[in-house]
């Protein structure tokens, strides 16, 4: 058997077990009190709590997390547009849990930093010697009228859910033309670039499926930028021309009307500032806002916008010496992605150890790196790596990644999932640094 197949096989081997009940490592009695707590068994969450257990050993470090299933949500700009099966974004959260670490299958309810406690929602109390948050951006779906009742239905859909990414390559595939809308909301999001690439992907399709004459395709972003970094945004912008997708920008997304099939836009900036824009859908994909999660905005550890409050260096709270975040719930100052996860897991992890064994080696400290890969069509992509602290690129490989490749493409789409299933939730990828290195291009 190949390698790449006995890699597939793998793959459904565990996506099977999903759905598999037979009781695991993790289900036994636990104690109440660990070394670590880990508040979160997502990308961030496991990339951590891989390593503190295999180095702190058996039950010392406990993963509270809620999901019986963990997802590589990356994947799901490929699942929206039918170029990968939604099985192969998930995994049952039972195969990923580090064997060593404790699942503690609930969710963390509140925080009680000066008794070293948290609380889950089933009342219990678990303490801890050291605590890092991973609890991820919260989805808030129902900051748009009518959007939890209305998604996956009659053409509206979302690649930020579960349980609507498939239905946006049905809708894709069902599409006669007409108006396709794509929404960016003003909030920070997880993936930026995600809300936009689906749109590239989409576009690609109703050209290839000879519709795209009697289709209107609209971009609507809260912000005033189409990217935050100018070397890519410069690419994207003449991509959008050359493909007539016309991009509105300060206009952010406040309802839908079901019965007339139109969206309202709240006007954020210029002439019309205050004012609602409405327009009719036959397609409409919604990135909805997301902020803080809000059992870690009503808690002391937050700051004034809820995220944890920790130094964009060292991921160290900025109030509790024994606390450390990392991930979309934190308040690092850069792109939220799973890439950035990758640099951030490894400063956090030499920090925290540095505590525990009291060593005194050199403090690590994180720059800001973080990538998004802006899928524009189903053979290329613009590989953008940049660091959210200096606003500059910060590219791995010795050639312009700002230009639309298939190498990058198929690195984004075959290799990086594998290397995040084998390596980085196991604790042992810290990203492309050292590559950057070996290419010069540090
Ligand atoms: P998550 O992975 O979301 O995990 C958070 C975990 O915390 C979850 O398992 C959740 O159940 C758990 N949790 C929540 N509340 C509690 C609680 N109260 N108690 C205990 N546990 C709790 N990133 C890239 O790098 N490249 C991409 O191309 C890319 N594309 C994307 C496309 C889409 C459509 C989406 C949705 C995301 C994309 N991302 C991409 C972003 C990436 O998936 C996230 O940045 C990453 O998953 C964040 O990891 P995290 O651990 O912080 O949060």
């Amino acid at each position: 058997m190949s390698a790449r197949n006995s890699a597939f096989q793998s793959k459904r081997f565990l996506a099977q077990a999903v759905t598999s009940t037979t009781p695991k490592i993790h289900d036994q009695a636990k104690p109440s009190s660990y070394k670590v707590v880990v508040v979160g068994g997502g990308s961030a969450g496991l990339s951590v709590a891989s390593t503190l257990a295999e180095t702190l050993g058996n039950k010392s470090v406990a993963v509270v997390e809620p999901s019986d299933v963990h997802y590589y949500q990356p994947l799901w700009t490929f699942v929206g547009s039918g170029l990968k099966s939604f099985d192969e974004s998930k995994m049952a959260m039972s195969e990923v849990m580090p064997e060593k670490a404790q699942w503690i299958k609930d969710s963390v309810a509140s925080f009680n930093p000066t008794k070293n406690t948290v609380v889950l929602a089933n009342g219990e109390s678990i303490s801890y010697d050291y605590l890092v948050v991973a609890a991820g951006i919260q989805v808030n779906w129902g900051k748009i009228k009518n959007l939890p009742e209305t998604l996956g239905k009659n053409g509206v859909t979302s690649n930020y859910s579960a349980q609507s990414v498939q239905k946006t390559d049905e809708f894709i595939k069902a599409f006669k033309g007409g108006n396709a809308l794509f929404t960016m909301p003003s909030t920070p999001i997880k993936c930026a670039g995600a809300p936009q690439k689906i749109m590239y992907l989409a576009e690609e399709q109703w050209r290839k499926a000879g519709i795209r004459d009697q289709t209107k395709i609209n971009y609507f972003t809260g912000l005033g930028k189409i990217f935050a970094i100018d070397k890519y945004a410069n690419e994207l912008l003449k991509i959008c021309k050359a493909r007539n997708l016309n991009i509105n920008y300060f206009t952010d997304l406040a309802e839908i009307r079901p019965d007339s099939r139109e969206a309202v836009f709240n006007v954020l900036a210029g002439e019309a500032k205050g004012t609602t824009l409405t327009l009719p859908y036959d397609f409409l994909h919604v990135t909805p806002p997301m902020g803080a999660p809000d059992f870690i905005k009503a808690s002391p550890l937050s700051n004034a916008d809820g995220w944890v409050d920790i130094d964009k260096e060292t991921l160290r709270h900025n109030k509790f010496n024994n606390i450390y975040a990392l991930g979309d719930c934190s308040s690092l100052p850069t792109s939220k992605t799973a890439a950035a996860i990758t640099a951030q897991s490894a400063v956090l992890k030499n920090n925290l150890l540095g505590d525990i064994f009291g060593e005194s080696k050199e403090v690590a400290k994180y720059d800001g790196y973080t990538s998004c890969p802006l899928v524009t069509g189903s053979d290329k992509l613009i590989l953008a790596e940049f660091s959210g602290y200096s606003g500059q690129p910060q590219e791995t490989f010795p050639f312009d990644q700002s230009k639309e490749r298939f190498s990058t493409y198929f690195l984004t789409k075959e290799i990086i999932p594998d290397i995040y299933w084998r390596a980085m939730i196991k604790g042992t990828w810290d990203g492309p640094a050292k590559y950057r290195k070996f290419f010069g291009s540090a």
